[in-house]
């Protein structure tokens, strides 16, 4: 089975790692670019958006990560990383420019005040039974470029985008108490 390299600069790092180390995967935390090589895929968690952006520039990484998944390296991004992801940001910060590997808008923080958190069920193409969508101050995917699939959606809106390699979802997976998300995807990229 593939490395794989979970993005630990801020946020719920150590959530995915537990996650990956109960399905039998190798892990290892990456802060600098030295830290990409040697790994098959890529998690990046959620967290705070506009400080992992700033950590990124200071650490190097956000040129390497850009050229790393162009190059086609597996990820799954949840919430914050989703919006690292994206190619458009709305409601960020003006220095907050994201990675632009995955062509969605995003708005921050996009269920408003009142809805800041919340469960819901949700049905994800390729897995059987509903899966438990963790929404933590989650962003709201408002647009999908061409070549971006759905494979999950909440209130009619995406909430699980892939296209390719790169799989985002608005949620925690990692907090979901639930292995199959990340199961899948390790199946798909292993
Ligand atoms: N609202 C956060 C941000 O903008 C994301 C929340 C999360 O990752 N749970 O970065």
């Amino acid at each position: 089975m593939v490395k794989v390299g979970v993005l630990a600069l801020q946020g719920a790092f150590r959530e995915h790692r537990e996650v990956l180390a109960a399905l039998s995967a190798d892990t290892v935390e990456v802060r600098t670019p030295e830290a990409l090589s040697g790994i098959g895929a890529l998690v990046l968690p959620g967290g705070e958006s506009t400080t992992m952006t700033r950590l990124l520039r200071t650490s190097g990484l956000h040129g390497a990560l850009s050229e790393v998944l162009r190059d086609g390296l597996p990820c799954l991004a949840t919430c914050a990383g989703l919006i690292l992801l994206a190619s458009e940001v709305l409601d960020g910060r003006a220095d907050q420019e994201p990675l632009g590997v995955l062509d969605v808008s995003v708005r921050r923080n996009g269920y408003g005040r009142q809805l800041e958190s919340f469960e819901a069920p949700l049905d994800v193409e390729g897995l059987a039974g509903p899966f438990p969508g963790v929404f933590i101050r989650a962003p709201v995917i408002e647009r999908t470029g061409p070549g971006v699939a759905v494979l999950a959606r909440h209130d009619g809106r995406p909430v699980l985008v892939r296209r390719g390699p790169v799989w985002a979802s608005t949620f925690h997976p990692e907090l979901a108490g639930d292995l199959r998300l990340h199961e899948l995807f390790l199946k798909e990229v292993a």
